[in-house]
């Protein structure tokens, strides 16, 4: 297959994958999975559809290995955020090309990725080479959501078999011009551990007529809230924090270091303290009592974002700190907290990724990340020890616009970018597996 046959097949698949609905809920990945099924075949590759739900099948593929290399997994999920129509100018589901840009839901967040996987991975093995070590392509349902046991969790625990040394899937690759001069792409390493925690505040229950005013949960929950939010995150610094900030030319104390880089870039300034602190974001209120009653209880829920290495004390320490002592509260973790596992940095991974870097952008530097949102790569670090990156190439597309119109209206990708990624795709396959 020719670099030109590459890049067109890499675009006609996106096209095709952006014009399945897979509006997650409710999803129906299986569209998806089918579309890939049947393009893989058409090129004389085998593939399955898995899963636990006959509507939200996964897609994966293995092109076996000969043994003598570390195996390589390729993921991406299928489904996308909804896309409310008011706020777009393109139908979000008709995938439009225009003028080098390629508009649709799913164009970002990751029909892009998926389509360049999907087509490096047949681009492979149409060469006919034997690879070292196993190469395998998941293309994966309810990653957005991730409430319904039927993707990646689902996977890890019926198929070990599919897990990989290594794993290549979304998370970074977009290009950072910095203040100084220098020029940056994230890889994503890591991420945060994620729960939600309801935080339950207590009053006097009483006759709304004649309110206890001293003891009312709802004024109590209001001041909690207000609370939460002014509350300044102690700062927490790991090496690996200091190694990312150092190796885009951040230098001195810790301190000096973070407030140079979040001068460096709008898109540092948010990333920065997010690698640095844990948040604890109320999301939701509720109450069960009629409105001529004050209530016994009101419940708050919280989004919760903690950094790797912290756990259900350090939540409780957040919580007295910000609360103080003047309110009775009392707190539960509605789900375990998932995530917080790091990959390591040098991998032979990490060097095809710096390497194409070199070859593409010379002078860029490759800065590991740990990033606040969750994807898929957790369940692959937790369960293979998978050394995983989210990492596919955004050199075109202006990184505000890129993150932007990720779960936005109009989003919308640089159709060099799609090529870019195939390209890095295939070599980084090579590089791993038939060097
Ligand atoms: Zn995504």
């Amino acid at each position: 297959m020719t670099e030109g046959e590459l890049a067109g097949e890499t675009v006609a698949l996106a096209e095709a994958l952006i014009r399945v609905d897979t509006s997650n809920p409710p999803g129906r990945e299986t569209a998806a999975a089918e579309l890939i099924r049947d393009w893989l075949a058409a090129r004389g590759i085998e593939s399955e559809l898995v899963g636990p739900d006959p509507d939200r099948l996964n897609l994966v593929s293995r092109i076996e290995g000969t043994g003598d290399a570390p195996s390589l997994m390729l993921m991406a999920h299928t489904d996308v955020v909804p896309a409310p129509t008011e706020n777009w100018t393109v139908p979000p589901f008709d995938a439009v090309n225009r003028d080098g840009w390629l508009i649709g839901r799913g164009a970002v967040d990751m029909k892009n990725e998926l389509a360049a996987r999907v087509a490096a991975f047949a681009a492979f093995a149409a060469s006919g080479v034997t690879p070292g070590g196993d190469l395998v392509l998941i293309a994966e349902a309810d990653e957005e959501r991730n409430v319904s046991d039927v993707g990646m969790s689902w996977l890890v625990r019926e198929r070990p078999d599919l897990l990989c040394d290594f794993a290549l899937n979304e998370g970074g690759g977009f290009l950072l011009e910095l203040a100084s001069g220098s020029t940056v792409v994230p890889i994503s390493i890591g991420e945060k551990k994620v729960t939600s925690v309801l935080l339950r505040i207590r009053g006097a229950s009483a006759h709304a007529s004649v309110p206890d005013r001293e003891k009312n949960a709802v004024r109590d929950a209001a001041r909690a809230v207000d609370r939460l939010f002014a509350h300044e995150t102690p700062v927490l610094v790991s090496e690996s924090v200091r190694e990312s900030l150092r190796a885009i030319g951040a230098a001195g104390s810790d301190e000096e270091m973070l407030a140079w880089a979040a001068g460096q870039h709008p898109v540092l300034e948010k990333m920065v303290p997010a690698m640095t602190r844990m948040s604890v974001t109320p999301t939701g209120l509720a109450t069960r009592e009629p409105a001529n009653v004050v209530p016994p209880v009101v419940e708050i829920v919280c989004d919760c974002r903690a950094l790797p290495g912290q756990d259900e004390r350090d939540v409780r320490a957040h919580l007295e700190a910000a609360l103080g002592n003047d309110i009775e509260w009392e707190m539960e973790l509605l789900e375990p907290m998932e995530g917080g596992e790091e990959s390591a940095v040098g991998t032979a991974l990490y060097r095809a990724c710096e390497d194409f870097l070199a070859e593409r952008l010379p002078g860029a530097v490759l800065m590991p990340m740990v990033t606040a949102g969750f994807t898929d790569s957790h369940w692959v670090r937790q369960a293979g020890g998978t050394v995983a990156y989210g990492f596919a190439p955004v050199f075109a597309t202006e990184v505000g616009e890129y993150l932007r119109s990720m779960h936005g209206a109009d989003e919308k990708i640089r159709i060099d970018d799609l090529v870019t990624m195939a390209e890095f795709h295939l070599y980084a396959i090579k590089r791993m597996l038939a060097d």
